[in-house]
């Protein structure tokens, strides 16, 4: 499973990382999404899933 994020979308709430610090980061530098593992191993994914439905602003997709 990949992970994409739409940096145009992203405001920077943080709940992607809330729900999956181990994917997803907050840059220091604008405070925009950082996805730390692009494709995302198994054990991984109900964490990721969880972290990109808790996106507020539909900033990040998920694919096979
Ligand atoms: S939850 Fe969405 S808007 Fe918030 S930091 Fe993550 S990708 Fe960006």
């Amino acid at each position: 499973m990949k992970v994409n994020a739409d940096l145009n979308r992203c405001q920077g709430h943080g709940l992607c990382r809330m729900a999956a610090p181990e994917v997803f980061e907050l840059a220091e530098e604008d405070g925009h999404v950082l996805v730390k593992m692009p494709s995302v191993p198994p054990e991984l994914e109900d964490a990721a899933v969880t972290g990109v439905e808790a996106c507020p602003e539909l900033a990040l997709s998920l694919r096979d």
